[in-house]
């Protein structure tokens, strides 16, 4: 039952409302968890942040007044919100996004060898200030091509590395454990082309795919699917001015290649011509940061928005008109 003596209910400043086309969610920014709810009651608590519970009920006739209890009463207990008996004094959540660099993220394809120099690679990372870096392997490697790789990163403040590699028969349990003691800045490894169930682990994410390391192929599965979607206050302040799957990375692909993503046709240079200063300097380089999913066709009535950073590296101008994803907001299915 509803707190009889609580005239208000507020979700907590740290849990945000965001409406798609046909339901809406409820991001938990603190807890980085999120709950779809009905647009009904998205209004609802629209108009909470003003109005008591009793005057709203009146705007819907006390037609819906015994459901707008029970979720209210559903919201206060998963903790999404409270009862109060006043409103005054509430502050909202400042949703500024800044970042104190030039990149945060760069992927880099390895084909073979690498034809570029990795310490030079990473030293300019880091004068940029980026803190996370992902290698795609397109073919399967021995692991001691893959220590050799993160070996320049031992002096470099790149504090977040992510493998999306092929699988191999020995990774086995105990050469990922003893592997991720000894490289804690691997936090998560993606085995693609691999069928086997592989338990969970205390230091590393592990996560399996079946698919083919087809680059085209793996950036659509990994970007546009609920296991990829990420609650989170940076994420979510970063997305209302920005594409979060653009903003602030550079690409390396397996040609040394500088891009924007390895999949796109167009390219800034070579990285061992070029430095990622004078790439990212190039104003036509930075043009999909801003792209924000509320101005790409696709997405913009899509209540996962603001959590998911699903990517249209497409070579197509009319990038805003493209959308590579499974998920429709409008008839709420995965096809
Ligand atoms: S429609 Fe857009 S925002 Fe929604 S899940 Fe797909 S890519 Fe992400």
């Amino acid at each position: 039952m509803t707190n009889k003596k609580a005239d208000y209910f507020l979700l907590f400043s740290n849990c945000v409302v965001v409406r798609g086309a046909k339901r809406s969610t409820i991001y938990d920014l603190q807890f980085e968890r999120y709950k779809n709810i009905p647009n009904l009651l998205a209004d609802v608590l629209g108009h909470s942040v003003d109005l008591p519970i009793k005057s709203i009920k009146l705007i819907y006739n006390d037609e819906y007044s015994a459901g707008i209890d029970s979720y209210l009463n559903l919201l206060a207990e998963e903790r999404f919100g409270t009862f109060y008996h006043s409103i005054v004094n509430f502050i909202k959540l400042p949703l500024d996004w800044k970042y104190p660099g030039e990149l945060t993220n760069c992927v880099i394809e390895v084909e073979g060898k690498p034809k570029f120099d990795l310490r030079k690679v990473f030293k300019e990372l880091d004068d940029l200030n980026c803190h996370s870096v992902q290698f795609w392997f397109l073919k399967k490697v021995k692991s001691v091509d893959i220590e050799s790789l993160l070996e320049p990163l031992s002096n470099s403040r790149i504090r977040n590395v992510e493998l999306v590699i092929p699988y191999n028969n020995y990774f086995s349990r105990q050469f990922i454990e003893s592997f991720s003691e000894k490289h804690p800045r691997v936090r998560r490894i993606v085995f693609t082309e691999c069928y086997k169930k592989l338990v969970k682990f205390d230091i590393v994410q592990v996560i399996i795919e079946s698919t083919k390391m087809e680059t085209i192929e793996l950036t659509r599965k990994f970007n546009n699917s609920p296991s990829a979607f990420r609650v989170s206050l940076g994420m979510f302040t970063e997305s209302q001015e920005h594409n979060t799957f653009f903003n602030k990375k550079i690409s390396i692909d397996r040609n040394g290649l500088i891009k924007n993503f390895p999949t796109m046709t167009k390219s800034f240079g070579h990285i061992n011509e070029i430095s990622f200063s004078d790439a990212i300097n190039n104003s036509e380089f930075k043009k999909f940061w801003s792209l924000k999913k509320d101005n790409i066709v696709g997405c913009k009535n899509c209540e996962f928005r603001f959590m998911c950073s699903g990517q249209f590296a497409h070579p197509s101008a009319n990038i805003s008109e493209l959308i590579e994803c499974q998920y429709d907001p409008l008839q709420l299915k995965w096809n």
